[in-house]
């Protein structure tokens, strides 16, 4: 409260903060606050011990984040979710909440570049060791674990090579072998694949992507068990992985609109992939709503629509994947996926930047891959301007 006896300064600072508004607003409004005011000494007393309830500081919970994290938990169908300042910023609080020295994770050989990195040359500084697997492994847990076997990573469909894992049948495996399965549905988003449902235990997400969709966010989520979920509260406050108030609002915002754009990513990669079915430059378009593609059965079997990302994999190799790149004019040269707009990258220069000849092909990439990022855009432009970036 101010009083007009006040210095200028006191009641420029504290008049109206915190107001409560007389009418409820439509959206939820963004808490700007680093933290919140307690009533007295009983109330922190009561939020120190219990711990819930109630805001303290935003580092540790803010209701713009609360409200965002009920839309996660509400997309996967998962009971609780924990949004994070960037995609790895989950991937590292929740392997970091999960695990302790002398813990193993088994993991896809196929993975998304920073988990690998962080599971491959990150985390044994800190006693926490990874075996990367053949897809075919994941299935089959239990062959390849040993007694330090904790959790499994995954993602489906795979970066860059779109390969789809029965995720049902990991999910069981994993429950049959007392392994916590994890896995990373940026790629698939919950409107094409729910894998809370098929079994799995954690679902992860880049919130960067699809579920933000707008390219102007950086942020993360992981969503699961309530049990499960709250295990990361220390991790999350600890490593300070947070998400500010105002980004968690922009993807509140767009994942209002999840729904009608997965419909148009999906049509529009669809449409693509199947104009460039064929072409004489391209030596492989993968994606796995085409019949030919290795694991179409399962994509069928388990997603509503094959997701907005196509591969193509240029009969001239990295030469050809470059001048690809250096032509193509809809399509913006940038890392990243999942916006509106069409992006397209060269997976050898980012996500698998730096991997052995051994390793891509464990990993089933090659030099002359291209990532096409299918955007919002009128499908005729894009194809359009990948057969201009195509021609001799
Ligand atoms: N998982 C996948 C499949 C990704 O493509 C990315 C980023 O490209 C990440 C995780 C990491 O997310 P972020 O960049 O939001 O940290």
């Amino acid at each position: 409260m101010t009083t007009p006896r006040q210095g200028l300064a006191t009641r420029l600072i504290h008049t109206a903060e915190g107001a409560q508004p007389l009418a409820a607003p439509l959206t939820t409004p963004t808490y700007e606050t680093t933290t919140f005011i307690v009533d007295s000494t009983a109330d922190l007393q009561a939020y120190i011990e219990g711990g819930t309830g109630k805001y303290f500081y935003s580092r540790y919970e803010n209701p713009s984040l609360v409200a965002l994290e009920a839309k996660l938990a509400a997309a996967e169908q998962g009971e609780a979710a924990m949004v994070f300042g960037s995609g790895m910023g989950a991937v590292a609080s929740t392997l970091l909440g999960l695990l302790s020295a002398g813990d193993e994770v088994i993991c896809s050989a196929a993975v998304y570049g920073g988990t690998f990195h962080l599971l491959n040359s990150f985390l044994p500084r800190f006693g926490v060791t990874a075996r990367f697997v053949a897809m075919e492994q994941l299935q089959d847990p239990a062959s390849v674990m040993g007694p330090k076997t904790k959790l499994l990573w995954f993602e489906s469909p795979i970066n860059p090579t779109l390969r789809c894992v029965d995720i049902a049948r990991v999910a069981a495996a994993c429950r049959t072998a007392g392994l916590v399965s994890v896995m990373d549905n940026t790629f698939g988003t919950p409107y094409n694949q729910q894998p809370l449902t098929l079994g799995v235990d954690l679902v992860m997400h880049s919130v960067t992507k699809y579920l933000n969709g707008h390219s102007d966010v950086t942020a993360g989520a992981i969503i699961g068990s309530q049990a499960l979920v709250e295990r990361l509260v220390p991790s999350r406050r600890l490593i300070g992985a947070m998400l500010d108030p105002g980004a968690a609002s922009l993807v509140a915002r767009g994942l209002k609109t999840l729904d009608v754009r997965m419909a148009r990513h999906n049509e529009n990669a669809l449409g693509l992939a199947r104009a460039l079915s064929g072409h004489p430059g391209i030596a492989r378009v993968i994606y796995p709503g085409l019949p030919d593609h290795p694991d179409h059965a399962v994509a069928v079997r388990q997603m509503r629509g094959f997701g907005g990302m196509v591969t193509i994999d240029l009969a001239g190799g990295f030469e050809a994947a470059a001048r690809f790149f250096d032509r193509v004019q809809v399509f913006k040269r940038a890392t990243s996926l999942g916006g509106v707009e069409s992006l397209c990258g060269l997976p050898v220069l980012t996500s698998q930047y730096g991997w052995s000849d051994e390793q891509l092909a464990r990993a089933d990439v090659t030099r002359g891959m291209v990532r096409l990022s299918v955007g919002l855009e009128s499908l005729d432009d894009l194809i359009a301007d990948v057969d201009q970036a195509l021609a001799i």
